[in-house]
Formats: C-alpha cells, sequence, structure tokens
C-alpha cells in the first residue's frame, strides 16, 4: 500500500478511470462528487469495469480486483475527502467558471504540500490557477482517454509552478504505471491536441479537394502511419529512415517543405465537407448510438490489447 490519499475531484467518466489507474498502483482513493447518486454510480460502474477487465486478464498492477477495489471510496464531503490528501485530481466538467471555483475552495482546505492538479484538455493553467495561494502546488495533468489503456499524461506548469511539484507528479505517474511528459511552458492545445489538430486539418483537405474518401483517409493512418507511431514517434521515425535525423533533413527537407507549402489555410468544420465525412462514417443512420458504443467497446479492446503488446515489448 502507498502512503498518503489521493483525492478524485468529480466522478464522470475520467475521474472513474483515474481511480482505477491509482487504485492499481496501491494508492488509496478517495472519489469525491457534489452529488451522492453519482458518486453510487460511479462506483458500482468503476466494480464492473474491474470484473470485466479481470475476466479479460487486464486488469492492471499487482494487487487483486478485490484489493484494488477497497481501496476506493466515494464521498460528498470536500473536506472530509482532503483529509490526508497529498494529490488532487479534478475531474470536473471542462467549464473555466466552475474549475476556477473549485480550485479556490481546495486551496482554502489543502497543506502546503497538497499538489492540485487539473485533467483539463484545453484551460490553461493560468486562466485556472492564477491567484491562488498555492499556486506553486498547482499543474495540468492532461490524461488520454482512456487513461486506463493510454498511458500519456501531459503534465503542464503555471508559470509559477514549483519545480518540485512537477517532479512529484512525474514519479507519481511513473508509479502508477503512466507515461507523463513535461512541458516546460504553457501552450494553447498543449502538444497532444496541437499533433492532432494537424492531422486533422489535413483530413479534412484532403477529402474537401476529392483526393480521398474519409474512410481511405482513416486507413492511411490505421494501417500506415499509426503502426508506426504506437511504438515510435515522428522525430525517431524520420531519424531512423536515413542515417539519423540530419540526413533526413538533407535528403527530404525540400520535398517536406514544397509540400508544406501546399497546406493551405486553417479550414472552417462546417458545411458540406462536415455533412461528406459525418454520413460516411455512419454505417447506418438508425442506429447511431448503438455503432457508438460498439465503436467504443472495439477501440477500448484494441488499446487494451496494443497496451498488453507494448508491455511485452
Ligand atoms: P464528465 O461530465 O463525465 O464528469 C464530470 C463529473 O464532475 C460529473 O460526475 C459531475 O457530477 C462532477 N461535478 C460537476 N460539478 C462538480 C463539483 N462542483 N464538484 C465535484 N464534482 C462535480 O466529464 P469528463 O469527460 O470526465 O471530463 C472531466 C475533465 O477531464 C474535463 O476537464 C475534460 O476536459 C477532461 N478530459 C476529458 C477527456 C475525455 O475524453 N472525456 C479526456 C481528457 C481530459
Amino acid at each position: 500500500l502507498q502512503e498518503g490519499n489521493i483525492v478524485i475531484v468529480g466522478s464522470g467518466l475520467i475521474g472513474r478511470s483515474w481511480a482505477m489507474v491509482f487504485a492499481s498502483g496501491g494508492f488509496r482513493v478517495k472519489l469525491y462528487d457534489i452529488v451522492q447518486e453519482q458518486v453510487s454510480t460511479a462506483l458500482e460502474d468503476i466494480r464492473k469495469q474491474m470484473e470485466e477487465l479481470k475476466k479479460s486478464e487486464m486488469l492492471r498492477g499487482a494487487l487483486s480486483m478485490e484489493d484494488q477495489m477497497a481501496l476506493i471510496s466515494g464521498c460528498t464531503d470536500l473536506k472530509y475527502a482532503l483529509h490526508g490528501a497529498q494529490y488532487i485530481q479534478e475531474c470536473v466538467p471542462e467549464n473555466l467558471d466552475l474549475k476556477r471555483k473549485i480550485f479556490s475552495e481546495l486551496d482554502l482546505y489543502v497543506d502546503d504540500s497538497t499538489i492540485i492538479s487539473s485533467s483539463t484538455s484545453c484551460l490553461s493553467p493560468t486562466s485556472m490557477f492564477t491567484g491562488l495561494q498555492h499556486v506553486k502546488n498547482c499543474i495540468v495533468a492532461h490524461p488520454v482517454n482512456p487513461p486506463y489503456y493510454v498511458p500519456l499524461v501531459e503534465l503542464v506548469p503555471h508559470p509559477q509552478t514549483e519545480m518540485a511539484t512537477v517532479e512529484r507528479t512525474y514519479n507519481l505517474m511513473k508509479k502508477v504505471g503512466q507515461s507523463p511528459v513535461k512541458l516546460m511552458k504553457e501552450m494553447d492545445g498543449f502538444v497532444l491536441n496541437r499533433l492532432q489538430y494537424a492531422v486533422i486539418s489535413e483530413a479534412w483537405r484532403l477529402v474537401q479537394d476529392g483526393v480521398i474518401s474519409p474512410r481511405d483517409v482513416d486507413l492511411v493512418m490505421s494501417e500506415g502511419l499509426g503502426m508506426r507511431y504506437a511504438f515510435l514517434g515522428p522525430l525517431e521515425t524520420a531519424h531512423l529512415n536515413a542515417e539519423g535525423f540530419k540526413s533526413y533533413c538533407e535528403r527530404y527537407g525540400e520535398g517536406i517543405k514544397r509540400v508544406l507549402a501546399t497546406f493551405g489555410p486553417v479550414p472552417d468544420f462546417e458545411g458540406e465537407v462536415a455533412e461528406k465525412i459525418d454520413q460516411a462514417l455512419w454505417e447506418d443512420v438508425r442506429d447511431k448510438a448503438d455503432q457508438l458504443k460498439a465503436g467504443r467497446e472495439y477501440r477500448n479492446t484494441c488499446l487494451s490489447h496494443l497496451a498488453k503488446l507494448k508491455k511485452e515489448m
């Protein structure tokens, strides 16, 4: 068992996943939410997810399912939840006013050693943490959905975040089996979404210009680039495709610049192209909910197998 409690604020999709990740690492987890019913549903859902994981032998960590489940408790009393907390992971809806309200409340109750971390996907640390008494202990730890299978966590500091906060968060993430990366400074979209948006933007343009169908552009990723990217990043891929990265730039730099110059302006993400892509992605528009459910299950199964494979490599 690890020392110090982890507090999850907000027991939705991401809060539940974080609770399971920390419990798999042997931490005691308090799952806090404003509504009792929400907490009960979350605990039931976590048990169900863990049972599934156990059945498919995908449960993470060295502890048994029952031991992991016993580490997670729910509560609706914030002050009680924060007692003995070493690390808080905020997971409330993506709304700046709500997040600021919660951080100013946490600021009142925590002591100097507690880390306050946000799961935000796109709010900046400056907009959320500026003015807090414990700003040096505040950080963004942005997970990728679902964090149980996709280990990346982007750590983004506020300009006043202490180095020790970054290091402690980094070490905690490593301890529970996540893969943290450190951003040296704030950047809109952090890094994962900036890379993702570059890809979405070009996919949009290729469909718009009639170069390729939406289904085929997805295959280019899943059957092509994605095969490498699950193991090697774009920079190392380039490095290995020549005699090192510098040699890659010498060989291919001119060609890359020529192609990049044809990328054009930022797409508007509405209208005919949006309609065309949307239509292509539904198999049958009559049962959208079923398709989304099946698609997400497929995604999770694929990701869990990939996670297992990556561990074995
Ligand atoms: P969600 O809507 O599933 O869950 C939010 C939870 O917060 C709900 O259980 C709600 O009851 C609770 N809540 C609302 N107000 C509260 C309050 N005042 N105090 C305590 N709890 C409160 O949302 P989610 O998808 O889990 O997203 C949570 C955060 O994680 C967001 O900031 C989001 O940007 C980020 N995130 C989401 C994803 C994703 O794919 N869903 C990925 C990475 C990061």
